[in-house]
């Protein structure tokens, strides 16, 4: 028996309120009934499968959902709820997740480094057939672990590196094949492969649609430069959402420009997908704060970069946010721009905003910080000793309502 026993630092989010409370339609009544002083995560399903719905709606091929941004099984059932049926997932932990609440779905191990432990029981247990890779190495290690080639149905993607793009989150740098390298592992991986496809991603957050063009044009120039054919290109993740100040193109914009650079490049046969996180849950999560106290222009509140807020740290993201203030009239107070610092004692848990709230924000407060359903709660560590926050599911529309979209159409 192993000495080594494992522990998960972060205890999964459960639901601390009785059924009559998380049936409260709004987090303003959330507020008034429990004035919670531990972070509240606040779950939208109703947004997220709306947003799930339009991105399937809209998008030309298959959508995986990237489980990473949002693993909570409330936002896994909306997205599913949405009509997606295959999920992006990266470690032996998420494929286990995903598999246990849907036994029919389509499971993709999209990570291009991968334990040999995770390689066999995706394939042994869960049923998993497409691994992504980038290296001749990692290549061996999904054919020596499964033990399966074609014949078995086994699905083998190449991850192309992009050049360093304008995505606010970059990922070039980490993974990916330069094309010369991609086009000779689409070679070597051809003839154990019953599904061969090449996947990128343009980083996170990206608001330009030409990035994809770019992208699509690269991956047809290492297709015809392997000379062999394949069955899927698969656009990755990156679509972006609205933050205050930040108004992406429509989803149809990207969709459009995904669709007519795949036609360019004359490929029959071949099927798109993409790996849409952030696009789809953002907007059906929210955090709220309560501040603690208040020092001129800076606020003190109990959840920061350890926790959910991990983004509006070093990466700089601003939220929008609006004051939660149960027993008075709302406040009449002008606007102005916040800096939050989070409950740790270290300094870097600085959230430079600036988060625009009534200048009459003080200490007993409630800020409810909006779009955080990616990568917010999923973030937090137990640093501290912080690492207590309670999940409601609540029927209020998202803080941020995402540009409609002429574009897509949802039949009702
Ligand atoms: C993180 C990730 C995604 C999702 O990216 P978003 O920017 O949230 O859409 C998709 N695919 C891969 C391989 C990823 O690592």
């Amino acid at each position: 028996m192993s000495l080594l026993r494992t522990r998960a630092a972060v205890a999964p989010l459960r639901r601390q309120f009785d059924d009559a409370l998380t049936a409260l339609p709004s987090v303003d009544a959330l507020v008034a009934v429990e004035r919670p002083e531990e972070p509240m995560h606040c779950l939208r399903p109703a947004a997220i499968a709306e947003a799930a719905a339009g991105f399937v709606a809209g998008f030309p091929g298959e959508v995986l959902y990237a489980v990473k941004c949002n693993p909570e099984p409330t936002v896994l059932r909306a997205v599913w709820e949405g009509g997606v049926r295959h999920f992006d997932c990266a470690s032996a932990n998420e494929v286990a997740l995903v598999r246990s609440m849907f036994p029919e779905a389509g499971i993709h191990f999209m990570h291009p480094i991968k334990a040999r432990g995770a390689i066999r029981a995706a394939w042994g247990e869960h049923g998993v057939r497409d691994f992504v890779l980038d290296s001749a190495a990692e290549l061996g290690k999904i054919l020596a672990e499964t033990g399966a080639g074609a014949a078995e149905g086994l699905g083998l993607f190449i991850r192309l590196a992009m050049p360093k793009g304008q995505a606010m989150l970059d990922l070039s740098g980490k993974f990916g094949a330069a094309p010369e390298e991609a086009a000779e592992l689409l070679r070597a991986a051809r003839p154990a492969a019953g599904r061969l496809g090449i996947c990128f991603h343009v980083g996170s957050q990206m608001m330009d649609p030409l990035a994809w063009r770019n992208a699509m044009a690269l991956a047809g120039e290492v297709i015809r430069a392997a000379g062999v054919p394949v069955e899927v290109i698969d656009v990755g993740g990156g679509f972006p959402v609205a933050y205050p100040g930040i108004e992406p193109p429509p989803l149809g914009a990207f969709f459009a420009e995904i669709e007519a650079s795949f036609e360019a490049l004359e490929l029959p046969g071949v099927t798109l997908w993409a790996e849409p996180g952030r696009a789809l849950v953002a907007g059906g999560g929210s955090v709220v704060l309560q501040v603690q106290a208040r020092r001129g222009g800076e606020l003190f509140v109990n959840d920061g970069v350890y926790g959910a807020l991990s983004d509006a740290g070093v990466p700089g993201f601003t939220f929008p946010v609006r004051l939660i203030r149960p027993d008075a009239p709302a406040s009449l107070a002008p606007e102005e721009g916040f800096v939050l610092w989070g409950p740790t004692c270290d300094s870097a848990d600085r959230m430079k905003g600036p988060f625009w709230l009534p200048a009459d924000t003080r200490e007993g407060d409630w800020i409810e910080v909006g779009q955080l359903g990616a990568y917010g709660a999923c973030l937090r560590t137990a640093f501290n000793g912080f690492d207590r926050a309670r999940l409601v599911e609540v029927r209020d529309r998202p803080m941020l309502e995402a540009p409609a979209d002429p574009e897509i159409s949802l039949a009702a």
